[in-house]
């Protein structure tokens, strides 16, 4: 394959500056001796269309999705997959020809396959509680209904966000009692299993920690989407409340694993990508 024909893949969003995704495909196209690249695409909403309609031209064969695109891209896919369906978003797309193009969210069972291959935590019959009720939320609540869990309970800063996602979830997940709290203490912690932070707040060092110390327990486990910093405050005080604790960075290698095996039909080498992200991570915090 001469240079030009090299498959380029990347991610679409707005920001993708900080993203870690080229480092980890990066490193998996070269182990595996696939002649492609991982870049960003930094779009304005204006652009966004333009840029789905030329992907073939431009030797792109997939994509993630960011915010604020995951959403908007729907309208441009030919095919979805059904839990990109039932979420309502898509984090990733495969262009099979000119004309078609798949969409898929990988968000979600990702964050199951972290939860169940690493950490070893089953959430069938567990109680959730959930901080955001965006596009993450919705793919990690999906997956905690079809899994079996007994119980979610959503906070949201916009109640109709929140109120949407439970009544969506109550309709297709009968079984798992899902309630859109009125406030954090409303979130009723003491008698929760698992609390998943799926808000971005964290991600900055002026951020608050929207729980205080009292409403945690032992028993919980805490799971905090963000994975840089790789110890929020939310994560520092659950660990002295005594809880298990988990970061993010385990869901994104596997939601890209995922998009990954999608894109190229082999086997993702998960190791190889692990390594990618511990030294991005590694990096970003000696720069700060
Ligand atoms: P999003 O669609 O913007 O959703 C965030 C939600 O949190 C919004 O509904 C927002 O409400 C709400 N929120 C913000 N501040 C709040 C507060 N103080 N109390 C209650 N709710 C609040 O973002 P997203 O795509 O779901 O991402 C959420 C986080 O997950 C980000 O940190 C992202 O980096 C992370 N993430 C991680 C992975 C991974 O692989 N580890 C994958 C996806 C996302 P408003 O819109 O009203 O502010």
């Amino acid at each position: 394959m001469t240079p030009q024909e090299k498959k380029i893949y990347g991610l679409i969003g707005l920001p993708v500056r900080h993203s870690l995704s080229p480092a980890m495909h990066n490193a998996a196209f070269a182990h595996l001796k696939i002649d492609a690249e991982y870049r960003l695409f930094e779009l304005r909403p204006e652009e966004l269309e333009d840029f789905l309609s030329s992907l073939s031209q431009n030797r792109i064969f997939g994509l993630n999705v960011t915010v604020p695109y995951k959403e908007a891209v729907l309208g441009h896919l030919q095919w979805l997959a059904p839990e990109a369906e039932s979420i309502g978003a898509v984090n990733t797309i495969v262009v099979k020809d000119k004309d078609h193009l798949e969409g898929w969210n990988t968000d979600g069972i990702g964050f199951h396959r972290h939860l169940t291959d690493d950490l070893r935590y089953d959430p069938a019959g567990k109680r959730a509680a959930i901080l955001g009720a965006g596009g993450a939320a919705k793919a990690v609540a999906d997956q905690l209904a079809r899994r079996k869990a007994k119980s979610i309970t959503l906070y949201d800063a916009d109640k109709e966000r929140s109120s949407k996602l439970t009544d969506k979830l109550n309709r297709e997940f009968p079984e798992c009692k899902a309630h859109a709290a009125g406030s954090i203490n409303g979130l009723g912690l003491k008698g929760q299993d698992l609390l998943i932070n799926a808000t971005p707040i964290g991600m900055k060092e002026a951020d608050p920690c929207l729980i205080e110390k009292g409403m945690l327990h032992s028993g919980l486990l805490v799971y905090d989407l963000i994975y840089n910093p790789a110890e929020t405050k939310l994560l520092a005080l659950a660990k002295e409340a005594g809880a298990r604790t988990a970061n993010g960075l385990g869901m994104l290698l596997y939601q890209g694993a995922l998009s990954f095996e999608h894109w190229t039909d082999k086997a993702a080498p998960i190791a190889i990508m692990k390594e990618a992200l511990e030294e991005g991570v590694k990096k970003i915090c000696s720069q700060k």
